[in-house]
Parts: structure tokens; sequence; C-alpha cells
């Protein structure tokens, strides 16, 4: 299982992963302060994000990073305090770490274009889960000519193991491997959902299902938790239908669980069937929607947004 090519990158995943989840699972403080895009962030988010990029470029110095933040907010005089907060939780994990390095290794992550071989990674996906003591996860996978080849998700409120995949070889949770379910028809099928109205078409979601004959019991968790959810066989689908917003999904909030999902013998596409496209830069530009399942489903899933014109 996963002896492959990618025996470094996943070595460093794992770690990388389990210093940040150390980190998130220690903040107590789940205060948010708010970027200019209106999203919470909190001390978490930037120190899982010091923790991971350190570690990447620590082992690979050559490899950009496209990650959600950037130390900016960090650094104005007003968030002295965080900063403090912060250097506490970093000296914990990393004794002797100062300030200066953490706002250094968060700026690693500041890559913004498509490379040939690239980083992505979301500290805390799920931020809103997070704050509420719900689910979240730390996100980051390995881009290779478009194509994701390495990822991990720490979900430390689903389970206390790394959830790790590479191209080729699998998926596994902690020392197992990872296999969807085999649950059909599809009005036996189990669906995860967002918890925030705001990110997916609820409502949609639900034409769907009753389309199908499915009923209303609904998994909902933040994060790309759901993805891991589908990969175990907890449950048969993931849909994320677009809200109507022109909101385009971002990368390092579907490259680890895409994979995760489909070296567990699932599938990942958008909603008209297509591919993601992970060649765009920091966003799925060529995409609308998420649709990810055990694969024996997706195909009548597809056919009900056709039929229903949902989700174009
Ligand atoms: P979830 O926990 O699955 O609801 O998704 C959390 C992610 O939703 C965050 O990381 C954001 O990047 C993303 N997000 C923010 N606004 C939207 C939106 N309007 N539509 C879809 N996703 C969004
Ligand atoms: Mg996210």
């Amino acid at each position: 299982m996963l002896s492959n090519s990618y025996v470094k990158e996943l070595q460093v995943v794992q770690e990388a992963l389990r210093e940040a989840s150390q980190l998130c699972r220690a903040v107590q403080d789940r205060v948010a302060i708010t970027k200019g895009d209106r999203s919470p962030v909190t001390i978490a988010d930037f120190g899982s994000q010091a923790l991971v990029c350190r570690a990447l470029h620590a082992a690979f110095p050559e490899d950009p990073i496209i990650a959600e933040e950037d130390s900016t907010l960090l650094r104005a005089d007003e968030q002295k305090e965080l900063r403090e907060i912060l250097g506490l939780h970093l000296e914990a994990i990393r004794p002797g770490t100062s300030l200066a390095n953490a706002m250094k290794w968060i700026d690693y992550g500041n890559a913004e274009n498509y490379s040939d071989r690239f980083w992505t990674l979301d500290p805390i996906d799920g931020t809103k889960g997070f704050l509420r003591q719900g689910h979240f996860a730390v996100a980051l996978a390995l881009i290779e000519e478009g194509e994701v080849v390495v990822s991990g998700l720490a979900c430390p409120k689903l389970d206390k193991e790394i959830f790790l995949a590479a191209k080729g070889s699998g998926a596994k949770k902690g020392q197992h491997p990872l296999r969807v379910s085999e649950i059909i028809p599809v009005s036996h099928a189990r669906i995860c959902q967002s918890v925030e109205s705001g990110h997916s078409a609820l409502g949609d979601i639900q034409r769907v299902a009753e389309h199908l004959g499915i009923g209303t019991n609904r998994i909902q968790l933040d994060s790309q938790a759901k993805y891991a959810v589908v990969a175990c066989g907890d449950a048969e689908i993931y849909m994320r239908l677009p809200t109507g917003r022109a909101y385009i999904e971002r990368i390092w909030d579907h490259a680890p669980g895409a994979l995760l999902l489909t070296e567990a013998g699932g599938r990942v596409t958008d909603c008209a069937g297509k591919k993601l496209d992970f060649s765009c830069g920091k966003g799925l530009e060529n995409n609308r929607g998420i649709i990810a399942t055990n694969g024996k489903v997706h195909d009548e899933i597809l056919e009900a947004l056709t039929t229903l014109g949902i989700g174009g």
C-alpha cells in the first residue's frame, strides 16, 4: 500500500499534518478575525499554515505552495495579541520558533499561479465548522502536470488517524486501506452535504434526492471530511451544488479530498460530469459544482441534474 515513488512526499505530508492538527486541537481560543472577503480566519489557520509550509519548504525547497492564508492581517499593529498567542502555540510544537520565522513560513504559501509541480494547502478547511466546534480538516495535495498525485487530510473531529493517498497506489487511514461502499440502488444512498447553506444549494440537493427516491436524512459536515466519509464507505454521495452566486471553487477545497476518494475507488466530477481541472491556478475556473460518489451511483446523479436543470 502506498509504496511508490512518492514515499518521501507521503512521509512529509503525514508528519506535517500531524503537527498542524496538534496545534488546531490545542487552540481553544476560537475567535475569528474577518478577512477582506468577509470569511473568518483564526490563530489555528495561521499556525497550521506555518507548520505545514515549514515542513514542505524544508523537504522540497523548490516546490511552490498555493495556500489559502497569508501573513498580511497578522502583521497589522492591532493584531499584537493574536501574534503573541500564535507564538505560544508554535513554541509548544516547535520550541525556539520566532514570530519572524512564523510569518516567513506562512508566506512560503504565497504562490499564485499554476506550475508543473506545486502543493496546495487549506490550513483549516471548514473554518466556520472549527468555530462551531464542528468538523474541519487540514488539507494538503501535491499537483504535477495538472494531476493530483499525493494528498493528505487530517480531520481531527472524524478520526485521530491521518488520511493519505497517492495516485495509482490507493488510499488509507492510518494503516487501514480505504474502500468506497458497494451500496446500490441509488435510492439507498446516503448523502453528505455542507452545513453552510451559503456554500452549497441545499434545496437543489433535496430536489435531486427526491427525484432519485432518496430519503431526507443527510450527513452534514463542514470541510473535506465529506470526501473522507465517502472514501471510508460511510456514505455514497457528496454533492456540492452551485448557490447561484458566481463562486469559483478553490483548488485547496477539493484537490486533497478528490484524490483520496478516487484512490478509494470513487469518482469525482463537476455537475456536468467534467473532470476537475487543476491547471488554472487557485480556482476551478473550468468547473461548476462538485459531484463525488462511490462511483456506482455517479451517472444517475449526473442524469438527475440534467433532467432537473440543476448545476449548469
Ligand atoms: P464546506 O465546509 O464544505 O461548506 O466548505 C468550506 C469551504 O467553502 C471554504 O473553505 C470556502 O473556501 C468555501 N466557500 C466559501 N464561499 C463559498 C460559496 N459561495 N460556495 C461554495 N463554497 C464556498
Ligand atoms: Mg476551505
